[in-house]
């Protein structure tokens, strides 16, 4: 889908000339040996880049002019070695577009306790320096990470991974183009929205196409193709009978190998990212896309049903934070509850729509009807998810600023067969507990549709929220209701406040 390596994230370590040439020299060494070993550890995803040691506000603001237009360049890591007097930063932080990681770190691990003097003091002054740095970010209110620790350390690496794989995606979201066949599903709420707005914020351009357009396309794939595709379902999923060829069934998956063909010709002509339909206008296509839906999404497509356009440009956007890991990310809806006391559970599912990548087993694929949209009924793929760790992300639209909401949860595995279920389907119990996991998400104006993963965690989300300069709520393992209401309070009046 993606090649993270294809992307670099700049090691620029900040000092001033007052220490001499030979400090400086070994300022640079040091800073060389960081860059390299972060560049080396299979933690960070990206290219690490080492940059010269920058001195002066000239440099400084260069450097940051350069980064904001470079291709692939992701962001920033930045390390004060020794004492960078902030004020040379001012100009150069103002112009800075890109994401910024502060790695407040040391070239020593450990205090040399029988060597130390007063040369090494004036080396190694990150401790100071780093302060002097964050000064500046906070006073500018520039939103940032602070990764703290030794250089080596497994928890570091680890921490600007998470910051990287953001910033990748953060990198993708700006230009990024979502195809909306049709319009929003009539009279709902969560799902529209302000798509200048979401342009301007996250930098993805929404616009809508006639289905039609898409009609013509999918009129025109030829038999060829559909045999290949049709194969392709019949070697890769327990394909159900009457749908394998000779089947009295058949010609319904042709029809749905034609859609998805179709369906992909359209997006790769238009470079789209991600797509929105909605069962409500679908003149002209033979069956709702349900099986097409699924195996684009698998192939890193972003979808949300209904006209849903955030949550399509947000699984999209999470299938590329989480490249390479293992798990999936969904398109997920809230669907069905079972309050058995002290086992509450959600079922979360769609009508068609469940990305293959979150599924534990080969899938069945299987056709059945639908009881809305009016078509034929529609081929789809059926599967159980695997139990673990997982996050329901939404993003809303208060009207004055988008709101990211993140809900932990913990999937598990059925416990009894859905045998007249004819979806793919997870079910989780929500963190903290049902009944404050619900309330909270209900609460803070969480959608019914969300991003679900199973590979990445609050603080990817989190980290991605804060470059998008973002309302980020958690709802997890140490939410209350009470904390959770006032939080919402002071937000609203936060970005009352703080919006432009
Ligand atoms: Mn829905």
């Amino acid at each position: 889908m993606i090649n993270l390596k294809e992307f670099e994230a700049w090691f620029v370590t900040g000092s001033q000339h007052l220490y001499g040439e030979e400090t400086l020299n070994q300022v640079a060494e040091h800073s060389l040996a960081i860059a390299r070993s972060l560049d080396n550890g299979s933690q960070i995803p990206v290219r690490v880049v080492f940059k010269p040691v920058v001195k002066t506000p000239e440099e400084i603001l260069r450097l940051c002019q350069e980064a904001n237009t470079a291709p692939g360049c992701i962001g920033i890591i930045a390390w004060m070695h020794t004492f960078s007097p902030a004020k040379m930063w001012i100009g150069g932080l103002k112009a800075l577009k890109k994401p910024l990681a502060h790695l407040h770190t040391q070239y020593n691990r450990d205090i040399p306790w029988g060597e130390i003097d007063m040369d090494f003091m004036n080396l190694n002054q990150s401790a100071h320096g780093d302060r002097e740095f964050g000064f500046m970010m906070s006073r500018m209110r520039m939103n940032r990470k602070v990764v703290v620790g030794h250089w080596e350390e497994a928890e570091t690496l680890q921490q600007l991974g998470v910051w990287s794989r953001a910033a990748v995606a953060w990198y993708n979201s700006q230009g990024m183009k979502v195809a909306r066949f049709g319009d929003n599903m009539r009279e709902v709420a969560v799902t529209d929205g302000d798509k200048v707005e979401a342009e301007l914020v996250f930098g993805y351009s929404v616009n809508g196409y006639g289905i039609g357009d898409l009609v013509k396309v999918v009129n025109q794939v030829s038999d060829a193709s559909i045999d290949q595709t049709v194969q392709e379902y019949e070697d890769r999923y327990r394909v159900m009978d009457s749908l394998r060829k000779g089947g009295d069934r058949h010609s319904a998956l042709r029809d749905a190998a034609k859609i998805e063909i179709g369906l992909r010709q359209f997006l790769q002509a238009g470079n789209f990212k991600a797509f929105t339909d909605t069962f409500e206008d679908l003149h002209g296509m033979v069956q709702l896309p349900g099986i097409a839906v699924q195996r684009l999404m698998n192939e890193g497509y972003g979808f949300g049903g209904e006209g849903d356009w955030k949550t399509s440009a947000l699984v999209h956007t999470m299938k590329i934070m989480a490249a390479g890991l293992p798990g999936g990310n969904s398109f997920m809806e809230d669907y069905t509850y079972h309050f058995e006391p002290g086992n509450a559970q959600v079922l979360g599912s769609h009508m068609l729509e469940i990305c293959e990548s979150i599924a534990d087993d080969k899938p069945a694929c299987e056709i059945h009807p639908l009881g809305i949209g009016g078509k034929a009924d529609p081929v789809r793929l059926v599967f159980n998810s695997a139990p673990g760790p997982a996050l329901n992300v939404s993003v809303v639209d208060m009207g004055n600023r988008f709101r990211m909401i993140v809900n932990e949860v913990e999937a598990i595995p059925p416990r009894q067969a859905l045998p007249k279920l004819p979806v793919a389907r997870v079910l989780w119990k929500p963190l903290p507990d049902m009944k404050t996991g619900c309330a909270g998400w209900i609460l803070a104006g969480g959608a019914h549709h969300t991003g679900y993963s199973q590979n990445l965690t609050v603080e990817h989300i989190q980290d991605f929220a804060e470059m998008a300069g973002v309302e980020f709520v958690l709802i997890g393992k140490d939410t209350s209701l009470h904390d959770l209401k006032n939080e919402l309070r002071w937000n609203d009046l936060y970005y009352h406040v703080f919006n432009k």
